[in-house]
């Protein structure tokens, strides 16, 4: 059922995108009521173990259902927020939203085998911003099993000021949260820099995913997995859409994917769902 979602589905812009230009004073007003009037929601997107093929956790990403256009993707309203500065309180309201919910499944499921939420970390949270206290304040708010709150960070961020990024994300982990490196590959970090951020985790571009029958890319994979393992990181692959994505992956020693072949980002009363389901088959 992957395919009728075409490759180019995430990058199909809206017509609020192409007329941007001159929208986009009248969006970034519009975002600075956003959260007050509850229009920033949270989807979230399963992550598959490839051995067992259980969801080990969630991804959350977030939307924004604007009165006029409808619900609009990151791509068409983060690049405002980021450099209005509001990204600050909406990336502290994902966090702790995605906190909130994943204590709620947790509690819900029991705690064997927590499952995990990972929320996405902006430039300015981590580098202009002390989101340390963030973080601090919503583990203090929400009950979650140690180390299964997790921050996602692109390599393209990090390599901004890679000295201070390694401070930052060091405190991170002391705080119990866990952190995965994003779109691996698309960035320009140097192989040897991995060694010096503290990541539990390497999340592939779907770029290096994606099998286009080329032959390359297992090829570049097999070697992002080897390195991953030997500096003591698991990986997840991004975008599989296909069964025969999930087969090379699984064969090639990820321990993870996500993509549309096991779900497009979800509400959480949908997660729950699928949860229940998954337990239910355990028992039988
Ligand atoms: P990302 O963190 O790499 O998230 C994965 C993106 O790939 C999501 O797009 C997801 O819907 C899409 N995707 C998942 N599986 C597949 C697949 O099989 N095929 C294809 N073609 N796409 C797939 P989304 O939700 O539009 O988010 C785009 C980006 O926006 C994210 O990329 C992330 O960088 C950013 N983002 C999302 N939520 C937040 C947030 O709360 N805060 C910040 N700072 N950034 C966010
Ligand atoms: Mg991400
Ligand atoms: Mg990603
Ligand atoms: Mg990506």
């Amino acid at each position: 059922h992957a395919k009728r979602f075409g490759p180019d589905r995430v990058e199909a812009f809206k017509p609020v995108m192409r007329t941007m230009g001159g929208d986009r004073l009248a969006l970034e007003s519009d975002l600075r009521r956003a959260l007050e009037r509850e229009e920033i929601k949270l989807v979230f997107q399963p992550i598959m173990r490839l051995d067992n093929k259980r969801i080990a956790g969630f991804e959350a990403l977030v939307r924004w259902d604007h009165p006029r256009h409808g619900r609009l993707n990151p791509q068409e309203f983060l690049s405002i927020a980021e450099e209005s500065g509001m990204i600050v309180e909406i990336g502290l309201f994902v966090m702790d939203r995605a906190a909130r919910q994943l204590g709620a499944w947790q509690r819900a499921m029991g705690v064997h085998l927590p499952i995990f939420a990972s929320v996405n970390v902006s430039s300015r949270q981590l580098l202009r911003h002390d989101l340390i206290n963030d973080i601090r304040a919503v583990l203090d708010r929400n009950e979650v099993v140690p180390g299964t709150l997790k921050l996602e960070v692109t390599e393209s961020l990090v390599m901004e000021n890679p000295e201070y990024a390694a401070q930052v994300l060091e405190r991170v982990r002391e705080l119990g949260a866990g952190l995965a490196l994003d779109d691996f590959g698309t960035g320009y970090s140097s192989l040897s820099y991995l060694q010096r951020f503290p990541f539990d985790t390497i999340k592939v571009d779907r770029s290096f995913v994606r099998h286009n029958g080329s032959g390359t890319r297992p090829v570049i994979l097999r070697s992002i997995v080897a390195l991953a393992h030997d500096l003591g990181m698991e990986v997840v692959a991004e975008g599989a859409e296909t069964d025969e994505d999930a087969i090379e992956l699984y064969a090639l020693g990820c321990e993870y994917a996500q993509g549309f072949l096991f779900g497009e980002p979800m509400s959480a009363e949908e997660c729950r769902h699928l949860l229940a389901r998954q337990s239910a088959m355990m028992r039988h």
